[in-house]
């Protein structure tokens, strides 16, 4: 069994591609068949190497792994000329001269007649030898398919006008190289967007003209924005990638969009080897699906919290690389990735959230330093506590606070949200006394020290 996703590389992999090709992947894992990968890259105006790279970073990021390929159409070209040669020479497809002034002038009577504009079959049997090469479609009859996804579709051959299969340059076009290359890449279903639905009629006359048996069709419904309009860049991001630079883990994409378009019963979290079992092409809804930014936040949020922390720290190798991170001096990353796995929504929040640990920063925020740090009697009686506190652990460290809280007849906010500020230069802290003990003896002292500055300077 096998299956196959066939993006064109004129842009990034986008959210509708990648769900696409996850389908696609799911349905061959489910029965251990291969999932191909291939590269419609014929148009070569549109098509571009930061393309086909962008949807190779984008389906690894994934781990949407094929089995074969890429495979690229433009290495096939002979193949394509092949079976255009042959459609020739049996007849089943002729050369059109057709100027573009005459197909434009067909195109505005049939418009204006209120008529389909297809073209009129001018050059059938002119028996040319020169000009763009188009397939005899059938003049009568239906082409008829089942459909897994929409049902029963069927269209009357009298809709479907004789396609242009090659270009007058001699080059391929979709409907053609499509059909020849899931022939011979022994593909048995079809999964792709429904865009192309209106293509299928068309692809199917071509299989029978070549005395091919057909695949299966699976078309999806498309992925609309929270407006109902069709997903697209105003909505937010809708690349892959920017997924990932938004601090996205691959897996809770993966669940996100395997549920966009697609049910088993109520459940929502999926591994992926619960995807590969349970996923099927019957359970495809048939009504468009809406992107929604809040849920898959939400899922991302689930995965880092479930999430083990060597995978946690696989996935942060790139953000903090990008936010200049150094984790070199400081806290063992494990720890600190565990303390923070319970309160990142996104992978960007956590190496926010992580910098504290490992780099000094020369300021506190202004707001909160001018309201917290007012009074520097409690952080500097805690200050004195923690400088001879030779166990430095959490609890401790609590026990250091619990005391001078007492000892003045303060509350705990009057000591913590302080020490929270000082330890943090921002406030974004957890257990203060986990971070402490995180953050480390030297590094703590230093910050209490810098705040009581801070108060000093202010105090007038
Ligand atoms: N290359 C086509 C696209 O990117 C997909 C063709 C197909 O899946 O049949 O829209």
């Amino acid at each position: 069994m096998k299956s196959r996703f066939a993006p064109s590389p004129t842009g990034y992999l986008h959210i509708g591609g990648a769900r696409t090709a996850l389908f696609a992947w799911a349905w061959a894992k489910k029965q251990q068949g291969q999932f191909v990968l291939r590269i419609e890259d014929t148009d070569r105006e549109r098509s571009t190497q930061a393309s086909v790279d962008a949807i190779l970073d984008g389906m690894n990021w994934l781990g949407l792994a094929h089995d074969e390929g890429p495979f690229y159409q433009t290495q096939r070209f002979d193949r394509y000329q092949e079976i255009i040669e042959q459609l020739l020479s049996e007849n089943k497809a002729y050369y059109c001269e057709c100027s573009k002034e005459r197909l434009q002038v067909l195109r505005d009577e049939l418009t204006e007649k209120g008529e389909k504009a297809k073209y009129d079959g001018c050059c059938r049997d002119k028996k040319l030898k020169s000009g763009v090469v188009r397939f005899k479609n059938p003049l009568t009859g239906f082409v008829t398919f089942k459909d897994a996804v929409k049902g029963q579709i069927s269209i009357g051959n009298q809709e479907l006008d004789d396609l242009i299969i090659a270009r007058s340059d001699g080059t391929p076009t979709y409907n053609l190289t499509v059909v020849v290359d899931d022939h011979d890449m022994d593909i048995d279903t079809v999964i792709r967007g429904d865009d192309h639905i209106n293509n299928t009629p068309r692809q199917i006359n071509l299989y029978e003209a070549l005395g091919w048996s057909l695949p299966k069709f699976a078309h999806l419904p498309m992925i609309l924005g929270s407006d109902g309009a069709r997903l697209s860049k105003r909505h937010g991001a809708v690349s892959v990638m920017a997924y990932r630079d938004e601090g996205f883990l691959p897996e809770a994409l993966l669940n996100y969009l395997v549920r966009l378009g697609w049910s088993h019963g109520d459940q929502e979290i999926f591994s992926l080897s619960e995807i590969v079992e349970l996923f099927d092409l019957e359970n495809i809804n048939k009504a468009p699906a809406s992107f929604n930014q809040e849920k898959l936040l939400w899922l991302n949020q689930e995965y880092i919290k479930t999430s083990s922390v060597e995978n946690l720290l696989k996935n942060l190798a790139w953000h903090l690389d990008n936010q200049s991170v150094d984790t070199s001096k400081g806290p063992v990353i494990e720890a600190v990735i565990k303390h923070l796995q319970e309160r990142s929504k996104t992978l960007v929040e956590m190496v926010d959230s992580l910098k504290m640990f490992y780099h000094d920063f020369d300021e506190f925020d202004k707001k909160l330093a001018a309201k917290q740090f007012k009074d520097s009697q409690p952080i500097e009686l805690l200050l004195t506590k923690l400088e001879v506190l030779d166990d430095w652990v959490a609890d401790n460290i609590k026990e250091q606070i619990k005391q001078t809280c007492e000892e003045l007849g303060i509350g705990f906010g009057k000591i913590g949200q302080p020490f929270r500020l000082a330890l943090s230069g921002n406030g974004n802290a957890g257990n203060i006394d986990v971070v402490a003990q995180l953050v480390g003896k030297d590094r703590t002292l230093a910050r209490l020290q810098m705040a009581l500055d801070y108060i000093a300077q202010h105090s007038h």
